[in-house]
């Protein structure tokens, strides 16, 4: 755990969320200032920093994430497909420096794809 992180305060329950599901391993909940009818995060319960940050040892985790995704979006309302969001880096825009994949579903989620300021 990294003291400053926001994500692993969420994870450690210190901060509040919304959850939408959880096991050993990962933790999902709802952005906070959501895109889209439908949008939400899965993350690592172990604090990985960003994309850039993960070795061979996370693959099992990334996967489990990633092979969750469909499920989780279909039981949130978005069973017709969703994006998948991923900001690594400077470049990549990333705000919070703990891995998170974003889930972006619902009718039109993004219409066009957005650049943050
Ligand atoms: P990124 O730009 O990919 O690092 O995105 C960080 C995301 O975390 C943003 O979409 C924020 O709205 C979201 N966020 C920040 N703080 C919280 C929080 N306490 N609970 C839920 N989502 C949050
Ligand atoms: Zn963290």
């Amino acid at each position: 755990m990294e003291t400053d992180c926001i994500f692993c305060k969420i994870v450690e329950g210190k901060i509040p969320s919304r959850k939408v599901f959880e096991d050993d391993e990962v933790l999902a909940f709802h952005d906070i200032n959501p895109l889209a009818a439908v949008h939400f995060m899965v993350i690592p319960k172990k604090h990985i920093a960003s994309l850039s940050d993960a070795g061979p040892e996370d693959a099992a985790v990334l996967g489990k994430i990633l092979t969750l995704a469909a499920r989780l979006a279909r039981e949130q309302g978005s069973p017709d497909g969703f994006r998948t969001i991923v900001n690594t880096g400077k470049i990549g825009r990333q705000d919070v420096y703990h891995l998170h994949v974003h889930i972006i579903g619902g009718p039109n989620p993004l219409p066009r794809m957005i650049a943050k300021e």
